[in-house]
């Protein structure tokens, strides 16, 4: 009872693994977050690129709410329509033949691994096991996609390193040519990294890396589940570089909010993955092929995407403003469309909690960056209320810093 009527004291039985900001919320609506007194928030991170439409976007309440009173779930060992319509939704947009559906990101990379693994296997080439991972690079919390990305924060301590994972160098593609040998799988990437600082693989980089693949018999895997669905202003970042992928983990934008994962595929790259080789026994249920659906149909407009560009490039422009009256707050701003890192010279938790402060939601990220990552659907009149937060939480970053240069000095 305790905990109802006073939501704020914070409670000692959740696993310490997050250092939570002591802020919680009863509601969203559209860009919105209210408190449950009534505070609102300007949510520029979306759950971390999730709710890709807004909060209670009205078609995926319907689809929730519709599909909630006629059935949850059954099993993959049935036909489930929407999981039908979804992978043809998924695979007219794309690249891919074939879907796999997960409840997560991380499980959309397991896929990806297994289904690249499997394929040599089925060519008679047991020996190709390594995945290429780079520096900076995030694609989940399984032992599988901790040592994918190597993070040595995110793996330490959780036993020895997993073999057949082989790490590079962000944006070298030299080096990156002579680690692919006969033991070689995959190669592994985000387009655009979300959770190392909004680093963007160059157009010629992402060519050279296809081109590569092909001529050394690699599978290529995207990693599109920050920068995929819209977030770069096309439907996803691969678009921008004409370099598809044989393999590509999509997730947080599908369900915008409901948990959603997919495993997309050639049907050549998917050539392993026979019955009984891979399974679910949530991924790809009716509820949240439901939401899935609905989501997809908003993500896929022309409109949408266009939009994406517009509110991007005036964000961009407005930070890169900042950037110049901030010299000793902002570096850099980096990304590509609603996938926008600032680079911090001031320590980007604080700079977190000075956003908060002006009640702007951002999130943390790699290299000293916080991101915005606002709703798909944030309009300009809204971009131009969080810069003006923005450039707040910029003042009082650079009075922090003045204060503390006339200290040590
Ligand atoms: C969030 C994220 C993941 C992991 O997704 P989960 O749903 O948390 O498992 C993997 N890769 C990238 C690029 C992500 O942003």
């Amino acid at each position: 009872m305790a905990n109802t009527t006073t939501p704020h004291v914070p409670s000692d039985h959740l696993m310490g693994v997050y250092a939570r900001a002591p802020l919680a919320f009863e509601r969203g609506e559209g860009v919105r977050l209210y408190t449950a007194e009534g505070d609102a928030y300007l949510d520029c991170m979306a759950g971390i690129a999730v709710t890709a439409l807004g909060h209670s976007h009205p078609k995926l309440v319907q689809a929730v709410k519709d599909q909630a009173e006629k059935l949850w779930h059954t099993s993959n060992i049935f036909r489930i329509p929407n999981q039908e319509k979804l992978a043809d939704l998924l695979t007219a947009h794309t690249f891919a033949d074939v879907v796999f559906f997960t409840n997560s990101g991380a499980e959309a990379i397991e896929c990806a691994i297994k289904t690249a693994r499997k394929y040599h296997w089925a060519k008679g080439n047991p020996e190709k096991i390594d995945i290429i991972g780079f520096d900076g690079s995030f694609h989940g919390r399984t032992l599988a996609t901790i040592f994918a990305a190597g993070n040595p924060s995110y793996v330490e301590g959780f036993g020895p390193e997993l073999p057949g994972f082989v790490h590079a160098k962000f944006g070298d593609i030299e080096a990156l040519k002579k680690l692919v040998g006969p033991t070689t799988a995959a190669i592994l990437l985000e387009p655009v990294q979300g959770e190392g600082g909004a680093r963007s693989w160059t157009e010629a980089e992402l060519k050279a890396i296809r081109q590569l693949c092909d001529e050394t018999g690699t599978l290529l895997i995207y990693d599109e589940i920050q920068c995929g669905l819209g977030r770069t202003g096309k439907l996803f970042a691969y678009e921008w570089a004409d370099a598809p992928p044989d393999i590509m983990a999509v997730a947080k934008a599908l369900g915008g909010g409901f948990p959603v994962g997919a495993c997309l595929a050639t049907v050549q790259a998917a050539a392993g993955m026979t019955p009984g080789s891979h399974g679910s026994t949530y991924g790809g249920n009716p509820l949240a092929m439901a939401v899935g659906v609905a989501s997809v149909e908003e993500l896929v407009k022309p409109e949408l995407l266009a939009h994406v560009r517009e509110v991007a490039g005036y964000l961009n422009q407005q930070l890169s403003g900042l950037k110049d009256r901030f010299p000793d707050v902002v570096l850099d701003i980096r990304g590509k469309g609603l996938l926008i890192g600032v680079k911090l010279a001031t320590p980007n938790r604080e700079f977190m909690q000075y956003a908060r402060d002006q009640h702007l939601l951002i999130a943390g990220g790699g290299d000293n960056c916080v991101r915005l990552l606002p709703p798909l659907t944030l309009t300009l009149e809204e971009a131009r209320e969080a810069i003006g937060l923005m450039e707040k939480a910029c003042e009082a970053a650079q009075a922090k810093a003045r204060e503390e240069t006339a200290g040590a000095a």
